[in-house]
């Protein structure tokens, strides 16, 4: 899943360029997600008083109402980046408003001062109003979202890479770099997606069909843990691939046995 974000003071032009980018993914046959960050401290979708809304007064989480054309999908806390995207599969997802984290992100802006403060290294493209004035900022180029609708996508299809984790540097540095250090690098050409050795570990766990990111540390402990218990069972051979599934639901440790496989 590749997911970058849309950022820029109100008024940019960051839902037009959203709305442009979405249709043109989905003409080149990309399935599209969005999240949209709401700046606005008493925003609540849920009306008072409604059936819904005293579900989830009475202790109800999430709280779902289902209607005919409609499903939405109430949590009484603002979730982490990464709890959404759990909900996701799809080849892209757009967030709109959101300006820390590990991705790539197309700043909007209206003027040279709105771009100086908020550029940062995991600018790979600016656009909004100030791209009918330049075409070029800074070594970063300022496409139209409108007219060169096309144009945007190319670029998005060639920076947006399959989401980095994004652990603190004293959890994981085994690529030899941080992770957000890993996606600036990525961004510049200078280091490669595949260089986070996360995704190629033999030890995978996956909570409700989720993968979960793991760090080494953890990876190994959950090795160990579970080695210890099914070497000691008939059936077990050096370098089987194991399996297991904890209750009905779809939670499973798949790992590939030794150590020298983390
Ligand atoms: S290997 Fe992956 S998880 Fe570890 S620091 Fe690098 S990018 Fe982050």
């Amino acid at each position: 899943m590749k997911v970058f974000s849309v950022f820029g003071i109100s008024k940019t032009g960051k839902t037009t360029t959203i709305e442009n980018i979405i249709r043109e993914l989905k003409k080149r046959r990309y399935t599209v997600g969005s999240v949209k960050e709401i700046h606005y401290e008493d925003f609540s979708i849920d009306t008072k008083g409604t059936n819904t809304d005293r579900h989830g007064k009475a202790g109800a989480e999430p709280v779902t109402a289902r209607g005919y054309y409609e499903t939405d999908i109430l949590y009484n806390e603002k979730l982490s980046l990464d709890k959404i995207l759990k909900h996701y599969s799809q080849n892209y997802v757009i967030l709109e408003g959101i300006e820390k984290g590990n991705f790539p992100k197309i700043l909007t802006a209206s003027s040279l001062k709105e771009i100086d403060k908020r550029l940062d290294e995991m600018v790979f493209a600016i656009s909004g109003k100030i791209s009918n004035q330049i075409d070029e900022y800074k070594g970063i180029p300022v496409i139209n979202a409108v007219k060169e609708t096309e144009l945007l996508v190319d670029l998005i299809a060639e920076k947006v890479y399959e989401k980095l984790p994004d652990f603190p540097p004293e959890c994981c540095t085994a690529c030899g770099y941080s992770c957000r250090t890993l996606g600036k690098k990525i961004l510049k050409g200078e280091a490669k997606r595949d260089d986070c050795i996360i995704s190629k570990s033999n030890i995978k766990l996956n909570i409700d069909g989720k993968e979960v990111d793991m760090v080494p540390f953890v990876q190994k402990l959950l090795n160990n843990a579970v080695l210890a218990v099914v070497s000691e069972l008939e059936g077990y051979e050096k370098y089987s691939s194991i399996e297991v599934q904890i209750g009905g639901e779809t939670i499973k440790e798949e790992l590939a046995t030794e150590n020298d496989n983390i």
